[in-house]
């Protein structure tokens, strides 16, 4: 949704589009960044890092893998996919779909992530990353583990990742780890600890850790927010709940006017006496209802 109601002093004067000051991690928090790594890895989980991207050269062989061929029917099923949706870009028929198809499979022979080990498969399963192997969607409970224990094979991942959304950071960051530990080397750069940046000061980080937003000050004025970054008043502060809806509904706005009931339920609803509602609850029944989509 995006958008919330707050109730600010009628002199409140942060500027428009502008993030409140008190949502923003102060500058200070900032850290160096850490002489030896990029984002906390060892010398050696960044060399599988960058292989299971393909930002250095890969090979399926050293995974136990076989390479993915055009007509593989995960690749084959891919490529369709990809030339269904633009055929304007790829071209159609056959040819085309062999194309993109040899492509695919090039591409997806240069990255670790498409060829994992049977011993990677078994980290993601000890790490309950693989459910849609491992578990069955219960209607009412979730997910739930299958009555039979289930231990997928590499080549059934390999192929389950071309055909669903792949593997996310978080797996490849399981498989990092536990290859890092099978392989005896640390997977955390010593210099940082991990963190990929290193204190300016004693106590830094347990400072920033320990911060925590503050809300504009609260008082008589109506004003309009968005919640799309951390948070900016995008109205003036009006002193009466019509004020608010009367500016929405200003034909005046243009693409972003809003009809005067919708505009007026969403200022009653987006304002709840506990406290600013958060976006996303609330009126989220009130004007999503309704059907008002104000862009971004
Ligand atoms: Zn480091």
């Amino acid at each position: 949704m995006g958008r919330e109601v707050r109730r600010v002093p009628l002199g409140f004067d942060w500027p428009q589009n502008k993030v409140w000051e008190g949502f923003l991690s102060p500058d200070k928090f900032d850290e160096d960044p850490c002489p030896d790594c990029k984002s906390g890895y060892s010398p050696q989980a960044q060399n599988l890092y960058d292989l299971w991207y393909g930002k250095i050269p890969f090979d399926p062989a050293s995974t136990g893998s076989t390479p993915w061929r055009h007509d593989s029917p995960a690749v084959r099923a891919f490529a369709e996919r990809n030339v269904g949706n633009a055929p304007d870009y790829y071209g159609t028929g056959e040819i085309s779909i062999v194309r993109e198809a040899q492509r695919l499979a090039s591409l997806f022979n240069g990255q670790w992530s498409c060829h994992l080990s049977q011993d990677d498969v078994d980290a993601l399963v000890a790490g309950g990353r693989l459910y849609d192997f491992t578990h069955d969607v219960v209607p009412g409970k979730g997910w739930q583990p299958k009555p039979t224990p289930v231990a997928p094979t590499a080549a059934e991942v390999n192929e389950w990742s071309l055909r669903s959304m792949g593997h996310d950071s978080i797996n490849a960051h399981v498989v990092i780890k536990a290859r890092c530990k099978r392989e005896g080397v640390t997977d955390t750069c010593p210099t940082c600890d991990g963190h990929a940046g290193l204190e300016r000061y004693e106590g830094q980080r347990a400072e920033a850790e320990a911060w925590e937003p503050t809300d504009p000050p609260e008082g008589e004025g109506w004003q309009l927010w968005e919640t799309v970054s951390e948070g900016s008043p995008i109205s003036p502060v009006f002193d009466s709940a019509d004020g608010l809806a009367g500016w929405m509904s200003d034909p005046a706005r243009g693409d972003r006017w809003v009809p005067g009931d919708v505009a007026r339920k969403f200022v009653e609803e987006g304002w709840a006496p506990t406290g600013v509602l958060s976006a996303g609850h609330g009126f989220q029944s009130g004007v999503e209802a309704i059907g008002w989509n104000d862009k971004a």
